[in-house]
């Protein structure tokens, strides 16, 4: 990700208001440094139902829980993704005793602990890595755990134990600080969107276009990120790079790792015609039968495929489609 933020990112973690509360200093092993705490809050990650890379800050903070969309939130918060511990099972368990987990309480007032299920799963796998090591198999687990005996991951578990207090209490105001730093930011936001829709208006150009220029969607995202107004000042410094990259835009030359969208005009990269991006494909069956109609540039990837033995056909197929006509239209029997 970009760091060429207005605010450096150590930056976000003095200072600023709401201000993020500081790093649990605990002595398990595993990243717990400032610059890997900002991160894990502020620098994105995988959403930890379906590993898409998401922009998201997490959306529990106790069991650390990322999701990409509202789809992986809801089923990382169903039973696939939470272990509701109603049995026990875990209460007087070597890994209960260190796992992160909440605790439930239901309206008979029974209680429960709550854990990740991909927690126990990874500390299960852990653990099966230690046991092979004392048989002498050094086959590591392809999750990256330590080399540990068995020995020397009960010291670690340990730790974990002393840790979790400090660790949980961090998630607690974490989640106090995310929700009033979510709604300052839509404020915020709000005011640099009509900031740049003034400018946009000044320049006499679309809004929509200039919001998608990279460098714009760039700042944007930074500021409204540290909560921080975008100025007349930030505007000149980068305008001219504004400016030029929405007349290439405009001209359908998109800048560098954009895609187009549907009905964008795009720069046809074979030849210099214009093209509706959702035509392209199209286009280049008819006029460039040398090129590949399911990679081109700026053209967002289609999950369905052309035949590359028909290139004249412009027909797309599914991958198993794709086979079947293969089979019927191809195959050296028929
Ligand atoms: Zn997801
Ligand atoms: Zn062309
Ligand atoms: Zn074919």
């Amino acid at each position: 990700m970009d760091t060429s933020g207005p605010l450096h990112r150590e930056t976000y973690l003095e200072g600023l208001a709401p201000c993020v509360p500081p790093r649990p200093v605990v002595e398990a092993s595993g990243n717990y440094s400032q610059s890997a705490y900002a991160l894990f809050i502020f620098g994105g990650g995988s959403c930890n139902w379906c590993s898409k890379r998401t922009e998201l800050e997490p959306f529990h903070w106790i069991l650390r829980f990322r999701a990409c969309s509202r789809t992986c939130r809801d089923l990382l918060a169903s039973d696939a993704g939470v272990y509701l511990d109603r049995s026990k099972e875990y209460d007087n368990h070597p890994l209960g005793k260190w796992l992160p987990r909440v605790q439930r309480t239901f309206h008979n007032g029974e209680q429960a602990h709550v854990y990740a299920a991909r927690d126990i799963k990874y500390a299960k796998r852990e653990q099966q890595q230690a046991y092979r090591m004392e048989r002498g198999n050094r086959e590591r687990d392809p999750l990256g755990f330590p080399c540990r005996t068995v020995a020397q991951l009960q010291q670690e578990y340990l730790k974990r134990e002393q840790s979790r207090p400090a660790l949980y209490q961090n998630g607690v105001d974490l989640e106090v600080w995310h929700k009033q730093y979510v709604s300052e930011r839509a404020i915020v936001s709000r005011k640099n969107y009509e900031f740049v829709k003034l400018m946009s208006a000044v320049e006499d150009k679309k809004l929509q276009g200039i919001l998608r220029c990279p460098t714009m969607a760039r700042i944007f995202a930074a500021f409204n990120r540290d909560l921080a107004l975008l100025t007349h000042t930030v505007w000149m410094v980068n305008r001219t790079a504004i400016l030029m990259e929405f007349k290439y835009m405009m001209d359908g030359i998109l800048p560098e790792g954009t895609l187009g969208r549907r009905n964008d005009k795009v720069r046809c990269s074979y030849c210099p015609r214009l093209i509706k991006a959702k035509g392209m494909s199209d286009h280049v069956v008819d006029k460039h039968k040398d090129q590949n109609p399911d990679a081109i540039p700026f053209i967002p990837a289609r999950n369905e495929k052309h035949c590359p033995d028909c290139p004249d056909s412009k027909r797309v197929f599914t991958k198993r489609g794709l086979a079947d006509h293969k089979l019927h239209k191809h195959s050296k029997q028929s």
